[in-house]
């Protein structure tokens, strides 16, 4: 158990903003930061650490990864765990609950909103907040439900 007390900088807005955070807190803005920066503001295509390193082949990889560290301890960046562990990273303040299926990886979105009422049910009765934009819900979806109820193979 580390005793570094949980950081929640709140999301800066925009890619200059998140720029701004870096410097402000003494960083210096690098070309792997800006780069990584620049994909997880562009698009929105949640990325592994493997896709956003291939995504800017000019950076070594083991820089982006330490810039990826570096960003989510800054609020800039967020992980997400899909399917069995795999994680994706994604521009901070994202309120998207993702839902992925064990058995395909298929992934869908909820809103934060849309599962508060189970949100709190769970505060109350457990005095656990739920984290799930970290940890996804999953399941598993119609088409592997069928699959396996015809194979008889319960996964
Ligand atoms: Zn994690
Ligand atoms: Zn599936």
């Amino acid at each position: 158990v580390t005793a570094s007390p949980p950081r929640r900088l709140p999301a800066p807005p925009d890619a200059d903003a998140a720029l701004e955070r870096i410097r402000s807190h003494g960083g210096r803005v690098t070309p792997a930061k800006r780069g990584v920066i620049d994909l997880l503001y562009g698009d929105g295509t949640p990325r592994t650490a493997e896709e956003v390193a291939a995504a800017l082949p000019g950076i070594d990889r083991s820089v982006v990864y330490r810039c990826l560290g570096q960003l989510e301890e800054l609020g800039i960046a967020h992980h997400v765990h899909l399917g069995h562990g795999r994680a994706v990273y994604r521009r901070a303040g994202g309120t998207d609950v993702p839902v992925a299926c064990q058995g395909c990886g298929a992934t869908s979105q909820l809103d934060l909103g849309d599962v508060e009422a189970f949100r709190s049910l769970v505060l109350d009765r457990t005095g656990i907040e739920l984290d799930l934009v970290h940890f996804p819900l999953s399941g598993r979806c119609e088409a592997c439900r069928a699959a396996s109820a015809e194979g008889g193979d319960a996964g």
